[in-house]
């Protein structure tokens, strides 16, 4: 029988499947933190930018590390990402940053340099955490894995609005291309690559609205958990 006294549902997928906006949504529900991981690795990478520094670069970004803390915070169970004491949460989110995320996630010295921080919060709180490799290396033992994927295209429309609505004047085209090439980052990098654990539900969310994939995963983590 599973001694934890904490519950963790670990969603992994490609950028832009709807994980974050979902999660949110699911933990809200649930009463559970809403764990954003991909802010972490794009906090290495805004920090790393900031000291113009080439983020895939793995001889030059190993030595900054110690020269960078990144914490997270809740206010209200709503995320903020803090580098060296300074809140960059709405600073991350820009195609650059991504970009530089997806760089300096492929090196396995920054991946352990996120490793127990995110393993810690998932100690001492019930988790809804996403990212690419939460079920695989980060909560093996989570007791709900979910594997979220939709087409490339429906992905990128998605991240385009989204942009778009932020008042960032990147196409279509553009946003697609960047998706397409982190994907295969994502996919292809030695460390800690995006794949789905083998214990892990798959979930389509194409051609779904919100609503029907919130109902989809809801029913699915409560029927795991026996709530
Ligand atoms: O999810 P988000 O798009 O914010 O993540 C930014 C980048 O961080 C991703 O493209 C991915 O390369 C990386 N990432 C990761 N492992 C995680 C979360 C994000 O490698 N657990």
């Amino acid at each position: 029988m599973d001694q934890r006294k904490t519950v963790a549902v670990a969603i992994d997928g490609p950028a832009g499947a709807g994980k974050s906006t979902i999660a949110r949504i699911l933990a809200k529900e649930l009463g559970y933190l809403y764990v954003d991981t991909g802010a972490l690795y794009r906090a290495v990478g805004y920090f790393m930018r900031s000291k113009g520094i080439d983020p895939s670069a793995a001889q030059k970004v190993e030595p900054l590390l110690q020269d960078l803390k990144v914490e997270l915070r809740y206010v209200d169970r709503e995320q903020k990402v803090l580098v060296n004491g300074e809140d960059v949460t709405g600073s991350i989110r820009t195609p650059e940053i991504s970009m530089a995320a997806s760089q300096v996630s492929a090196l396995p010295v920054v991946r352990r340099f996120l490793f127990d921080l995110q393993q810690d919060i998932a100690r001492e709180n019930c988790v809804i955490m996403d990212g690419r490799d939460i079920g695989t290396v980060v909560l093996p033992w989570a007791q709900v894995k979910i594997f979220l994927t939709a087409s490339a295209e429906e992905r990128a429309r998605r991240r385009y609005l989204e942009l778009r609505e932020k008042g960032d004047s990147s196409t279509y085209e553009e946003v697609l291309e960047d998706m397409k090439q982190r994907d295969h980052n994502d996919e292809t990098r030695a460390a800690a690559p995006l794949r789905a654990a083998e214990d892990a539900v798959k979930v389509d969310t194409s051609g779904e609205t919100l609503e029907e994939s919130v109902v989809r995963l809801k029913k699915l983590v409560l029927d795991r958990i026996g709530g």
